[in-house]
């Protein structure tokens, strides 16, 4: 699981800092996840392809979230794609992308698959055979998902030696690798778990931006990999919290703990303050393992 952070400020773009755009690439996807201007060209420098994004995830219509995506959805046209885009994102994106389109006479020449979402519960938006996505709902000033990203659990592994001694047939392999007990050449019942070792624990990674402290979404990122939470502002200007619908880096990390994720990675820095290392300071404070984000910086997990 790789995370390559476009932008992780809030608001206005700035000489050397992004509004909000992330790239997820998790087990062969490419998920982008918010669209803040300058999200193409930040794309283009992090060296990520524009063919291999299949899927974007819009968290909520502030421009600092997604007035990239229709220069994106532009560049993709001129670029003569072909494949399906599919777009997540609250109610309302298809009619501001699409009068964009219209009204430019610029329609495109792959399919562009909107889906609207209004629910105030999770529910799942995506799945295949390795991966689910769930929306987190927020609490903000407007309609508001944070995504879950989770890998499906990955298949058990063989214990070549044992199973060679259990005298398997290979045609049973992939049975055993999904769990299943088998019969063996000499018509045994070979117990699973004699002849493979767990898994690899299966990674997942929610994406929390933005939202005010709101404890109703711990019980949907418990025990991520990876939480990405927003922290806008630091202890001292606590009191905007409130008003504006955003969180401290203290709360966010409040946020980790109680939810038992492995690694907390702070964002949506407010453009007010110059350096981020409080950021990181006030939050150790509740929870050990804290990473800043950074524009142009990729995690791997
Ligand atoms: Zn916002």
């Amino acid at each position: 699981m790789k995370l390559t952070i476009l932008g992780c400020h809030s608001a206005t773009p700035r000489t050397n800092t992004n509004p909000t755009s992330q790239v997820l690439e998790i087990k062969n996807h490419m998920f982008l996840i918010d669209c803040g201007e300058g999200t193409q060209v930040e794309l283009r420098r992090n060296k990520v392809k524009f063919s291999r994004i299949k899927h974007i995830f819009i968290s909520h219509l502030h421009g600092d979230h997604y007035f990239g995506l229709i220069g994106l959805v532009s560049t993709f046209r001129l670029l003569t794609r072909e494949t399906e885009l599919h777009i997540y994102g609250p109610k309302g994106i298809k009619e501001v992308i699409t009068l964009q389109l219209k009204l430019s006479d610029s329609w495109t020449n792959f399919p562009l698959i909107f889906h609207e979402l209004t629910s105030k519960e999770s529910e799942l938006i995506f799945e295949d055979d390795k991966v689910e996505v769930y929306t987190i709902p927020l609490n903000h000033r407007v309609y508001t998902n944070g995504f879950l990203f989770k890998e499906k659990e990955n298949e058990r592994k063989l214990d070549i030696k044992a199973v060679l001694e259990a005298n398997v047939d290979k045609a049973y392999y992939r049975k055993l690798k999904q769990g299943a007990d088998v019969v063996n050449e000499d018509g045994v019942l070979i117990n699973n778990a004699s002849v493979t070792k767990k898994p690899i624990p299966s990674k997942s990674y929610a994406y929390c931006s933005d939202t005010v402290y709101n404890e109703d979404i711990i019980p949907l990122i418990k025990n991520a990999t990876v939480l990405y939470h927003e922290s806008t502002f630091l202890d001292k200007n606590e009191n905007l919290c409130e008003r504006t619908k955003h969180s401290t880096a203290r709360q966010a990390a409040i946020i980790a703990k109680k939810a038992n994720v492995e690694t907390l990675i702070l964002g949506h820095f407010s453009t007010r303050y110059n350096g981020y290392d409080e950021f990181k300071s006030e939050a150790k404070e509740e929870f050990e393992n804290v990473l800043l984000a950074e524009d142009g910086k990729s995690f791997e997990f």
